[in-house]
């Protein structure tokens, strides 16, 4: 069945590329609607350390997903995630979370869950800026845009390192600079939607960029696609 071409912007890139400003300030500006998958993961992971499952049972953590209910609502500029109906938008950045988030999002089971609840929102939204590993590959191969930010490793970690002291969430440099590494290579290595460059992505280097001038770029590119592929 050949899908419609949505309309959504697909941002994939690894942890501290500038993904999840870049996505919700684009969002902003277009008035769309901005969805963060690895908050997806990340709540599934919560909940799955509270309730002592083995984070190695593919099948168990795939039950886990199919009985959870994860919903993303705005709030302010980002975004609040409920978990069951509690509110875990803070909980998920954690580091201990962050560390095991890699072994929830490995496995298929789980992936094909998530990726259903996805598409359901990025299709029915009038217009989406979906960020994450695996979205311009997997979710929304068909996707309008795609976009995948990268940007050099220790400046990466300087970006997740700031966020945690802003946001008052413990953890070392060291600490996030071993998380990144480990989180970067399962990611581009696992079998299932493993973090992959699509062959159509506008790649954009953030190094040395700032968050105004990705979100610009993002929105100059975008135009000048939409016109290439439709003229
Ligand atoms: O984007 P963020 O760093 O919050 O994502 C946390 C983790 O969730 C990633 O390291 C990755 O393992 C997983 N993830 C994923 N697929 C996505 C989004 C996130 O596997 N689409």
């Amino acid at each position: 069945m050949i899908r419609q071409s949505v309309n959504v912007i697909a941002i994939d890139g690894p942890a501290g590329s500038g993904k999840s400003t870049v996505a919700r300030g684009t969002a902003k500006a277009l008035g769309y609607l901005y969805i963060d998958t690895g908050a997806m993961y990340r709540a599934l992971t919560l909940k799955a350390v509270n309730n002592g499952i083995d984070l190695d049972d593919g099948q168990a953590l795939e039950g886990l997903a199919r009985e959870t209910k994860i919903f993303l609502e705005p709030r302010g500029e980002g975004l609040s995630v409920k978990l069951d109906g509690r509110d875990v938008t803070n909980e998920i950045r954690s580091l201990p979370v962050t560390e095991k988030v890699k072994y929830v999002a490995r496995q298929e089971g789980v992936r094909a869950e998530m990726v259903k609840l996805q598409r359901v929102l990025g299709e029915k939204s009038k217009g989406a800026v979906m960020e994450g590993r695996d979205i311009g590959t997997v979710v929304f191969p068909d996707a309008r845009w795609k976009f995948y930010l990268d940007a050099d490793f220790e400046v990466r970690v300087d970006r997740r390192y700031r966020e945690l002291q802003e946001k008052h969430i413990p953890g070392t440099r060291e600490e996030v600079s071993r998380d990144l590494e480990a989180r970067d290579h399962t990611d581009k290595t696992r079998k299932a939607g493993p973090l992959k460059q699509a062959a159509d992505a506008i790649v954009i280097d953030t190094t040395r960029m700032s968050i105004d001038e990705v979100i610009a770029a993002i929105l100059t590119k975008k135009d000048a696609l939409y016109v290439s592929r439709i003229g």
